[in-house]
């Protein structure tokens, strides 16, 4: 079985710049992270071993004082930060310079007096927290049904806009997507201006893994449940390669699926740690020697350095 493993699997910089600022402060009194640092329990759960707690709703935001909360890289509301700093905390702001951009974005875009439209999903992290940084309320759209009805609503004249639209996605939002997305808001609306903030981590993971999916037998896409970049990575395999399967870790692996597959390929989303991608692939690659013994009838007369069918076997003692 040929392994196709996609070089871009695994932490992206800003989910590495993340889990490095809190293991930074492994250790050190009263850390807190606003939320699971990344969608890996893993990984969260050492840092627990090491003190740094996880704040997971506003009553326990409330709650903290004189501590160190880190934002991780999703990074939040702009109230988030109000009442961290009312609380005499120290904020370490681990939210991915990417995503500040669009927090930037957003802000000045809305200064300006312009309707913010974010393209994304309204219930994750990071949409929240762009929301957050909108001085009025964005339209939030999801898909090409919500840019249509949105659209339709606009022309019955039941949402107004300002005069001025702009768009950003979230940085995990699939390209394609988006792009038929801003056209349906183009081709109706006027003074549309589209920021184009998909992660560039994003694309070439979500690029790479369509690529390998259409060569192979089999495709495994690594990643926790509620990781939406992991979701996504799935869907696009999935569209490429009928038997493609989401796990989290290793155990999740039905290996018998793979016994008659000569190609497989292993991608993995932005907050996969390199261990759990690494025993994957290393289970694959076991999987071929094991297969390797089983078909070699003759392995039973073999000796050290005895040539078989022309090939030298290096035997080596039990
Ligand atoms: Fe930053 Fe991109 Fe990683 Fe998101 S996917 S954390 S935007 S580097």
């Amino acid at each position: 079985m040929e392994i196709l493993l996609a070089k871009s699997a695994g932490f992206c910089f800003g989910v590495q710049r993340a889990v490095d600022t809190a293991y930074e402060h492994a250790d050190e009194e009263n850390v807190y992270t606003y939320g699971q640092i990344i969608h890996n329990e893993e990984v969260v759960g050492d840092l627990t071993k090491h003190g740094v707690q996880v704040i997971d709703s506003d009553d326990e935001l409330l709650e903290i004082k004189d501590s160190k909360v880190i934002i991780r890289s999703h990074g939040a509301e702009k109230r988030i930060y109000d009442i961290l700093e009312a609380g005499g905390n120290t904020v370490i702001d681990a939210t991915c310079p990417f995503v500040k951009k669009i927090h930037n974005i957003v802000r000045e875009e809305g200064q300006k007096g312009n309707t913010v439209v974010i393209i994304g999903d309204s219930s994750h992290p990071e949409v929240k927290g762009i929301v957050g940084w909108c001085v009025e309320p964005p339209v939030v759209i999801g898909s090409e049904e919500g840019a249509e009805a949105f659209v339709r609503k606009y022309i019955d004249g039941e949402v107004k806009t300002a005069d001025n639209i702009s768009i950003v996605s979230q940085t995990t939002f699939n390209y394609r997507k988006f792009n038929y997305i801003v056209d349906i808001i183009r081709n109706k609306l006027y003074n549309v201006t589209a920021y184009k903030t998909i992660c560039n981590a994003t694309s070439v993971r979500q690029r790479e893994a369509q690529e390998i999916a259409s060569k192979v037998d089999a495709m495994i896409v690594i990643g926790g449940r509620n990781s939406s970049n992991t979701q996504k990575l799935y869907e696009i395999s999935k569209k490429e390669c009928e038997n493609t399967y989401y796990i989290q870790t290793l155990v999740d692996l039905d290996l018998t699926t793979f016994e008659s597959v000569s190609r497989v390929g292993i991608t993995a989303g932005a907050s996969t740690p390199n261990k759990i991608i690494k025993e994957v692939h290393g289970r694959m690659d076991e999987m071929n020697f094991e297969e390797l013994l089983k078909n070699d009838e003759s392995r039973v007369s073999i000796k050290t350095g005895e040539i078989v069918e022309g090939r030298v076997i290096d035997v080596k003692p039990d």
